[in-house]
């Protein structure tokens, strides 16, 4: 059975076809964790009890739920640069011959509707499909990658153009780690969900104009090579993340970055939409 899977209020949750959630906890009789995390540990637990709640009373519509982000604290946030051939033509850069990995520390995630705290005046957007490890492991093959997936989110990979490029050579890490950098969800759907997990459409607009689309079937290192690549280098653990890298179209690309007020508007078929709204610092904040 299918799942999506989401947090609402910190508090794991089960969503059906139709948007209405349910309460993970109470729809199966203290089974699944009420933490998120801890849920997520139960992939299993989540894909049957999906299968019940057709015709349970829910607990609201998610879309006018507090939503949070579905892995609030994973291990290990993993990112790719240069992912898509028309973003590294865009961006005037040589393709990478391993998949080039950064990390988005996990405290900038944040949930699917929260702003998005402007670092400076080069803020840019970049729309991703976000893997969610289910089962974790070392030396995972291709061939068996997916089996480690637990399911798939929309993700911004936030960057501050500045700082990502302050020192030489470049460090991504911190310029794409600002809090709020992390948006993600608003649900993690299970693989089992998709005709093709390796085919999804991904689009992103500002203040509605599309400004990216291309498919995740044009990933230069697919699923199963990141999977495989990094699981050779270290243990992946389940609630890890990895940003699968952005097409062309980001802001960098025309000079035309994220102002105060701007709405990032993030969408995968099948998954959902990510709305976040762009702010400046509060002074006290500074
Ligand atoms: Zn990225």
């Amino acid at each position: 059975m299918t799942f999506r899977f989401a947090n609402v209020a910190g508090r794991s949750a089960l969503v059906d076809s139709a948007g209405r959630w349910f309460d993970a906890s109470r729809v199966s009789d203290g089974v699944i964790s009420v933490d998120p995390m801890a849920a997520w540990l139960q992939v299993e637990v989540l894909h049957r009890v999906s299968g019940t709640i057709d015709n349970t009373e829910s607990d609201g519509n998610l879309s006018d739920a507090d939503v949070r982000p579905p892995i609030p604290s994973p291990r290990s946030v993993f990112a790719v640069g240069l992912n898509y051939q028309s973003h590294a033509d865009e961006s005037k850069m040589k393709l990478p011959n391993a998949p080039l990995i950064f990390t988005k520390f996990p405290s900038c995630l944040t949930g699917p509707n929260d702003p998005v705290i402007l670092g400076g005046s080069t803020d840019d957007y970049e729309a991703e499909l976000v893997v969610v490890i289910g089962r974790g492991g070392r030396d995972i093959r291709p061939k068996d990658a997916w089996g480690y997936v637990g399911g798939l989110t929309v993700g911004q990979d936030i960057s501050d153009r500045t700082l990502q490029f302050a020192a030489e050579p470049a460090h991504f890490d911190l310029g794409k780690s600002r809090d709020t950098y992390g948006p993600i969800g608003p649900v993690i759907v299970s693989t089992d969900s998709f005709q093709d997990a390796g085919d999804l459409l991904l689009t992103c607009e500002i203040n509605g104009e599309r400004r990216q689309e291309d498919r995740t079937s044009n990933l230069i290192f697919d699923v199963p090579t990141l999977i495989s690549y990094l699981s050779g280098i270290l243990t992946l653990s389940p609630g890890d993340l990895i940003f699968t890298g952005t097409p062309e179209g980001v802001g960098a690309a025309s000079l035309r970055f994220l102002s105060d007020g701007d709405v990032i508007t993030t969408t995968i078929e099948g998954i959902g939409t990510l709305k976040n709204p762009c702010r400046i610092p509060q002074e006290a904040h500074r």
